[in-house]
């Protein structure tokens, strides 16, 4: 089937999402030889989807406490900070955040039970309630209750262009076929063999990034677990005039411990669009486009509105977040790194939670053995353009 010698690797990913690029930047600065495969752009998953938001979970608490799981996200904002400062396991100088913070809000008058929570000592440190004068600029005008957390928001094309840049030549624009691999067997020490065009890559390991695809890769390789779940999303994309950034959940009448609307802001031309998540866009799911784009104008004239959105132009994008499956069908709230013979089987769950990721397949890998970089023919990949368009 191949013409040319063997080409032998320490990893092979499938994917150049977050998780993927992620991956790959670790691996390659602790001596693997990797060669990472993206079937479209880089990120045009759900990572350029995503809100870009490094947070450490406080908005799952709003049910009222903070759980284990919770505590564990809480470090990622950090360990985020120290990459951002070039001194965690990847230096991601001069990368800043389009936001250096994430807000709450809310009326006052609509706060209820969670003004007891906001007061409470566990949440000392991770938030900070805001005199109405330091309000930042989008909310000139709002007279409710403003809370500063510890998260931030970075640019996601912005933060794959920095992740790609040293590793573009391994970052190769292919789709990863079934059908032409063979998983090997660890425990008979025979590595994973891929057929790219005319090439055989011997592979130590091989590891799925592939997001919402991943299920049905398993299936075709027969691997039997672990299994994925989706749970969709119908986010809303707002065009509009007002000219200052907004990054917040809107916490007026909630009755579930979810935000009502999550609000981040990215570059619009010279402005900025709105994109619009929380309960909007779970809750959104079972709405067409044209009603879910009324509901969220009324939305936003209700929470936020000392902001005119009349000539507001508004669209929709659906997308799945792809996650391991749990038995509750619930979101889960840690990354997800499975091995099982020669492959590894990721879910990062969360943008934030990469750290997380990469410190778990760090720890599954042997020491690498292919020191010598490859060359396969196939172009590079590029990072894709963000879902709504520009
Ligand atoms: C609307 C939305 C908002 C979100 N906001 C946030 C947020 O603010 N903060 C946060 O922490 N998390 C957020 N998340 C979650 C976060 O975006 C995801 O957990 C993360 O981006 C998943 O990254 P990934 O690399 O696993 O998957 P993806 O980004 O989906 O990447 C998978 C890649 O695999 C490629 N691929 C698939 N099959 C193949 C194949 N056969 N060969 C080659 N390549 C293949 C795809 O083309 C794709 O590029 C959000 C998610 C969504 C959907």
């Amino acid at each position: 089937m191949s013409s040319s010698p063997p080409i032998g690797t320490d990893v092979t990913i499938v994917g150049g999402g977050i998780a993927g690029l992620w991956l790959a930047n670790l691996l390659c600065a602790r001596g693997y030889n990797i060669t990472l495969f993206e079937r479209g752009g880089v990120g045009g998953g759900q990572t350029m989807a995503s809100q870009g938001m490094i947070h450490g979970g406080l908005k799952y608490a709003l049910g009222g406490s903070l759980g284990s799981s919770s505590e564990a996200i809480a470090l990622m904002p950090g360990r985020w900070r120290e990459c951002l400062a070039g001194r965690g396991e990847i230096d991601l100088r001069p990368l800043t955040p389009v936001s250096e913070h994430y807000y709450m809000f809310a009326e006052a008058s609509a706060m209820g039970r969670l003004t007891s929570f906001f007061a409470s000592k566990s949440l000392r440190g991770r938030i900070k309630k805001l005199k109405s004068g330091d309000y930042p600029r989008g909310f000139s005008g709002f007279t409710g209750v403003v809370y500063e957390l510890d998260d931030f928001v970075l640019d996601t094309r912005a933060l794959l262009d920095k992740l790609l840049e040293p590793i573009s030549n391994r970052v190769l624009h292919h789709e990863f076929d079934p059908d032409n691999c063979s998983l090997g067997d660890r425990a008979a020490g025979t590595p994973v063999v891929l057929h790219v065009g005319g090439t055989r890559i011997e592979t130590d390991r091989l590891i799925f990034c592939a997001g919402a695809a991943t299920q049905s890769l398993l299936d075709k390789l027969k691997i039997p677990t672990p299994a994925m779940q989706l749970r969709p999303l119908h986010q809303v994309i707002v065009r509009h005039a007002f000219p200052h950034p907004f990054f917040a959940h809107c916490l007026t009448g909630i009755h579930r411990a979810e935000p009502r609307l999550t609000i981040t802001s990215h570059r619009d031309g010279s402005g900025w669009l709105w994109y619009l998540g929380g309960q909007l866009a779970t809750r959104g799911i079972d709405k067409s486009a044209e009603e879910l784009c009324r509901h969220a104008r009324n939305e936003l004239a209700e929470c936020v509105p000392w902001v005119d959105w009349t000539g507001a132009r508004f669209s929709t994008l659906r997308i799945n977040r792809a996650e391991p499956k749990q038995a509750s069908g619930q979101r889960p709230d840690e990354a997800f790194a499975q091995q099982c013979g020669n492959h590894i089987v990721c879910w990062p769950t969360k943008l934030s939670l990469v750290p997380d990721l990469g410190d778990r397949v760090v720890g599954l890998l042997d020491s690498p053995r292919h020191p010598a970089p490859v060359s396969y023919g196939l172009p590079g990949a590029n990072v894709a353009q963000y879902p709504w368009g520009i």
